[in-house]
């Protein structure tokens, strides 16, 4: 007797064994993974169809900070954006650099816009980026009303350089490059909502695919990276 009592319980003990260990497994394979997270600014625009119907087609997600006035204008491009999967974040208002005059103006902002996306989706966003990132002009101030009142502020930490100057193609994809080889954490991409942008999405998407990247959406369960936290 007291030996099946010894064997069964040393059978329960190699099953939990077995069981934590694919688990753990599970676990660690999903960590693995490497994620990387594109984002546009300042849309929506005209060329939002292309870039999600890009992303689309190649099982990539992506985040979408947009600006108020453009959520009125283009209502249509902000329901395509979140019933594809992709996530909406803020980005003001009009993108004026008044939004830095008041203390409480960059959360006035955020709220206004997210009071639109609402009366819009039915959803609000908690993921904000100022204009200009928040190493511009933002004060402390200013962050931590917007942390108070539940905002994550996401800056970014590769900058192809898509909105700046001349727009060369090459340069923007070795800008890519460059950024994501010196990169340490998980790749948070600054892109912007327009034509030269959307003209090369395909060619960026395959790239970071072939580089072994999952492309996500940024969640609101996630630490964010920005300039005020370092
Ligand atoms: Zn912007």
């Amino acid at each position: 007797m007291k030996n099946r009592l010894y064997f069964f319980t040393l059978l329960i003990a190699v099953f939990l064994l077995i069981s934590a260990i694919i688990i753990f497994g599970t676990v660690f394979a999903k960590d693995d993974i490497k994620k990387a997270y594109i984002t546009f600014d300042d849309g929506p625009t005209l060329n939002t169809p292309t870039i999600v119907s890009i992303l689309n087609k190649h099982n990539a997600k992506a985040t979408f900070f947009v600006l108020e006035e453009r959520i009125v204008m283009y209502p249509d491009y902000i329901k395509d954006i979140l019933y594809s999967g992709h996530a909406i974040g803020l980005h003001g208002v009009s993108h004026s650099p008044a939004i830095y005059e008041g203390e409480s103006s960059p959360l006035c902002e955020m709220q206004k816009t997210n009071n639109s996306l609402k009366a819009l989706t039915g959803k609000e966003s908690r993921l904000v980026r100022v204009p200009f990132g928040s190493s511009y002009k933002l004060t402390h101030a200013q962050y931590k009303l917007l942390c108070d009142n539940g905002f994550l502020l996401w800056d970014w930490n590769v900058d192809p350089r898509d909105s700046v100057g001349k727009i060369y193609p090459d340069k923007i994809l070795a800008n890519l490059r460059r950024d994501l080889s010196k990169c340490k954490d998980a790749p948070i991409i600054l892109f912007h909502d327009r034509k030269s942008t959307a003209n090369l999405i395909e060619e960026v998407v395959i790239y970071l695919k072939e580089q072994g990247y999952e492309l996500c959406a940024l969640s609101e369960k996630q630490t964010p990276l920005n300039h005020m936290e370092n």
